[in-house]
């Protein structure tokens, strides 16, 4: 057969050989296989590529990657946007590509000098991690966009689930976008990522510095591409999911003791080198056992959750507050030292308590407080196990002069524990 139907090879950009017969001639069917082959071999490249991670962002800036790479897609930019389904709102997660002329010209020039491959630039993840943002990718983080349909293309592309090209000028005309102006878009194209019934994010490509213009063939690609990111995507926000769930509390939603005992490594690594001090704060609530055996089970599991979402509330962004045990918790406060670390602490304390001295629903006699125990690092130890020992014993301390208090550890109780 020395011909085929041209409308049976979607997205070719051989132009017509003339007299409008949809034909192809045979050169024109070894282009197209030849064509079809690297696109393949590239796909498949980028798919193992992408799952080499379970990580969101290696697996975003994979992608991202694949799409802007002399070896994948050439685009100039790629940008990531993900929807928030709790807000219903679609935010800028990740961006790649230069923030001007000049940048994509040093960029690009950087990429020659060095033979950069795709797999060179993938492998580079770790200091595009380390490294300041740039410019372009700290304004797609600032973007916003309420998915309704008034929002314009990029909302537009999450709520029909379709793409959506802006490659001719008339297009352009019809584009009203607030984030048009946001990132100096002009021609682009924008694809939904879709899974089976949801849809995650969309990716916006354009070529807005070399100007070249985007192919029907660079699209229906695109499109095959966004099917193998969003099952990696789906993949990876499973995982991560996962991992949230093995380090939280089912009943709190605070960090647990295991999760804890990592967070309190690394924090004392981070203090030793920085030599800034560090506070560990081990709470207990007093009487639990009566409150329970009077209100019941269930109640008691109420008050932790409530006691938690107070700790939470009323201890800093930077603190790390996690469910210990049972009616137990613990706060670490990094850069913290000993007067912060008792102000932190006492405010956590009196909050718990007048919370339920206000509220009627709790008996006057069961009103739940907390006692804690408060030790620092390097001052008192130097060394893990011994300053969570040291903590311990100031909580008991608590207890013993009579609970609903803080007390800061101090070498008078470590002889009366030895006693
Ligand atoms: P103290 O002031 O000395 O700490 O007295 P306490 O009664 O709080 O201490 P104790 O260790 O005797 O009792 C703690 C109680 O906390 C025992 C247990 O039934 C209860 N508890 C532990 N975990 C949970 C939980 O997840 N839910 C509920 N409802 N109760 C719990
Ligand atoms: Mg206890
Ligand atoms: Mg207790």
């Amino acid at each position: 057969m020395d011909s085929f139907e041209r409308d049976n090879i979607p997205g070719t950009d051989i132009p017509h050989g003339g007299g409008g017969a949809p034909l192809l001639s045979r050169e024109e069917l070894e282009i197209l296989f030849e064509r079809s082959k690297k696109e393949l071999m590239m796909l498949s490249e980028i798919t193992n590529a992408i799952m080499q991670s379970l990580e969101l962002d290696q697996v975003l800036y994979t992608i991202l990657t694949a799409l802007t790479s002399h070896e994948g897609l050439c685009f100039n930019r790629a940008i990531f946007f993900l929807v928030n389904e709790k807000n219903k709102t679609l935010e800028g997660r990740m961006a790649i590509g230069p923030h001007s002329a000049e940048e994509a010209d040093k960029i690009w020039r950087h990429i020659e000098n060095n033979r950069l491959t795709m797999q060179d630039l993938i492998d580079s993840y770790d200091k595009f991690k380390k490294d300041p943002e740039s410019k372009l990718n700290q304004l797609v983080k600032g973007i916003t966009i309420p998915l309704r349909e008034d929002m314009g293309i990029l909302a537009l592309t999450i709520l029909e689930g379709m793409p959506f090209e802006i490659n001719s000028e008339e297009a352009r005309s019809l584009v009203n976008d607030d984030i048009k102006k946001i990132l100096n878009m002009d021609l682009f194209v924008t694809v939904p990522l879709k899974t089976r019934n949801k849809t995650l994010g969309a990716i916006l490509v354009d070529n807005l510095y070399t100007g070249t213009p985007i192919t029907k063939n660079s699209v229906r690609i695109l499109n095959m591409f966004a099917d193998h990111a969003a099952l990696a995507i789906e993949n990876s926000k499973l995982y991560e999911r996962t991992v949230y769930l093995s380090k939280t509390d089912w009943l709190t939603g605070l960090w647990n003791t295991r999760h804890f005992n990592d967070v309190l490594d690394e924090k004392l690594l981070e203090a030793s080198g920085s030599g800034t001090p560090l506070g560990l704060l081990l709470i207990d609530v007093d009487n639990f056992k009566r409150y329970n055996d009077s209100l019941g089970h269930q109640e008691g599991d109420r008050a932790i959750k409530r006691i938690a979402d107070i700790l939470k509330r009323f201890s800093r962004k930077s603190d790390f507050v996690c469910r210990y045990g049972g009616e137990e918790f613990c706060v670490i406060m990094s850069k913290t030292g000993k007067n912060e670390a008792q102000i932190i602490a006492e405010r956590l304390r009196s909050e718990i308590e007048s919370s339920f001295k206000h509220d009627d629903s709790v008996p006057e006699k069961l009103t739940l407080t907390i006692s804690s125990g408060l030790a620092i690092y390097p001052s008192d130890s130097g060394e893990k196990k011994e300053l969570i020992r040291k903590a311990d014993t100031a909580l008991y301390t608590a207890k013993r002069l009579g609970k609903n208090r803080t007390c800061l550890f101090s070498d008078a109780m470590a002889k009366d524990m030895m006693f």
